[in-house]
């Protein structure tokens, strides 16, 4: 069986599950506890997997808050800055081509009273920097939210120019990276604009129900505070619930891993990309449409139309041999909104197929192909 949907969720590496499996037996404690040694060594082990997480951000590991993956960061940081910034202002600016769980929000605090801007993207998915320019300057926003990498497409959006935009404006930036983080660099501390961050640790082979909200102190060094969720305060008050140690652990050693392995791991993705559309490009011709940009995007993730194909049917018949999906797994039942935005019919959308490759996916198993 081929897996060609690590854009949905990535298999745990033996060695993070080596990592784990300690803290779900004998090393049981409570972080939050004092004094006795399954407490301090749970909490040493959280420590460690914050200071791993932060090195492959970039960010400081004070700045690092542990939540159950990106849905929930998401939630958290969009809701958090509205709410506790409404006196400020009540618009917000983001993109058509988000995921679902920042679109939900927006539409969410729509209903409360909050203006939201959903930027239009270009062909591949992106947004321009000079319409996020115009926005701002109709009504300056309380926060810009904007996808890094796309989960659909692999396109990158200019997180850069944004950045440098949301900076000199003094407006706050979230990014989702949550399908950037161990294919492309990622440093926080040259990236000044970006305040908010999310990912999740499932899609970097890493456990799933556990990932981070960024959140970067201000050029004082202060922590920005944003409205939290309410509980114990165990994340430096901004979200509460007891601490799942293993799955801390889990991701602090996949984030490690991928420090590690960044350059490596990344030109073996473009290499398999180059490898699979090659495959296709020779075998389907003028059959298919690549709907990625080949170049600025996040390598391992590729969009295709199989013209005159529907995508559902496809996907149900190689499912014996292949694992593959239409878009993203959190909004399958629907047509894609991400390539509606980016301009394809219906049509089109309904004969897409995502190819979401691995590191460690083999280079003689895309050979499956030529079989079809
Ligand atoms: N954002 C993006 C870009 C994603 O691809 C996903 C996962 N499909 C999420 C957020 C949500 O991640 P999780 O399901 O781990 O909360």
């Amino acid at each position: 069986m081929l897996y060609l949907d690590n854009s949905a969720t990535t298999p745990l590496l033996p060695e993070v599950k080596e990592a784990m499996l300690p803290f779900l037996l004998e090393e049981f404690g409570n972080p939050s506890a004092k004094y006795y040694t399954q407490a301090i060594n749970a909490k040493k082990a959280v420590e460690n997997a914050r200071s791993q997480v932060a090195t492959v951000l970039g960010c400081d590991p004070d700045e690092v808050i542990f939540t159950s993956g990106s849905t929930e960061s998401n939630n958290m940081i969009l809701k958090g800055v509205a709410h506790r910034y409404q006196n400020y202002g009540r618009h917000i600016i983001t993109s058509g081509a988000e995921h679902p769980s920042v679109l939900d929000t927006c539409r969410y605090l729509e209903s409360e009273g909050y203006r939201v801007t959903f930027l239009e993207v270009d062909r591949f998915g992106r947004v321009r920097v000079e319409d996020l320019q115009r926005a701002i300057k109709e009504e300056p926003p309380i926060l810009v939210s904007i996808l890094w990498g796309n989960n659909e497409t692999g396109s990158l959006n200019p997180i850069e120019d944004i950045a440098e935009l949301c900076h000199e404006q003094g407006i706050f930036l979230h990014t989702d990276a949550t399908q950037v983080v161990g294919k492309v660099p990622i440093d926080l501390s040259q990236l000044v604009g970006v305040r908010f961050l999310s990912c999740s640790a499932h899609k970097f082979h890493g456990p799933k129900g556990i990932g981070v909200a960024v959140i970067r102190k201000d050029k004082l060094g202060l922590p920005t505070p944003i409205t939290p969720i309410l509980g114990g305060g165990h994340e430096r008050d901004y979200r509460s619930g007891t601490l799942p140690v293993h799955n801390i652990v889990g991701m602090g050693k996949a984030a490690e891993l991928v420090s590690q392995r960044l350059e490596e791991n990344s030109k073996q993705l473009w290499r398999l990309e180059n490898r699979l559309i090659t495959i296709f490009q020779e075998k389907f011709t003028d059959h298919i449409v690549i709907n990625s940009d080949t170049r600025d995007k996040v390598p391992g993730i590729v969009s295709v139309q199989f013209k005159g194909v529907n995508n559902e049917v496809l996907i149900r018949n190689l499912a014996p041999k292949i694992a593959l999906s239409t878009g993203s797994a959190c909004s399958s039942s629907k047509p894609s909104h991400v390539l509606s935005a980016m301009g394809l019919s219906l049509e089109e959308v309904r004969s897409t197929v995502r190819f979401s490759l691995s590191p460690y996916t083999k280079e003689e198993e895309l050979e499956v192909f030529w079989e079809l």
